[in-house]
């Protein structure tokens, strides 16, 4: 039961996350880093197209994703 909670409040963190990060994205609509603001690596034009507003390289975004950042 206690494990089932814990999954259950796991999601909700993840959907506030992404809320928050969705709403960051539309804030910075536009104001894609050329540079990850974890690591420093160089953003790819594709993917700063491809994702509005991100501001971390794709590695840094997985495992921001993934809740190890
Ligand atoms: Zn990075």
């Amino acid at each position: 039961m206690t494990n089932f909670f814990d999954r259950a409040s796991e999601l909700e963190q993840r959907q506030r996350d992404e809320a928050l990060a969705r709403q960051a994205a539309k804030q910075h609509a536009g104001g894609s880093l050329s540079h990850c603001e974890d690591c420093g690596e160089v953003i790819p034009d594709k993917r700063r197209q491809a994702v509005p507003g991100c501001r971390r390289c794709i590695h840094c975004q997985q495992r921001h994703e993934q809740g190890r950042a």
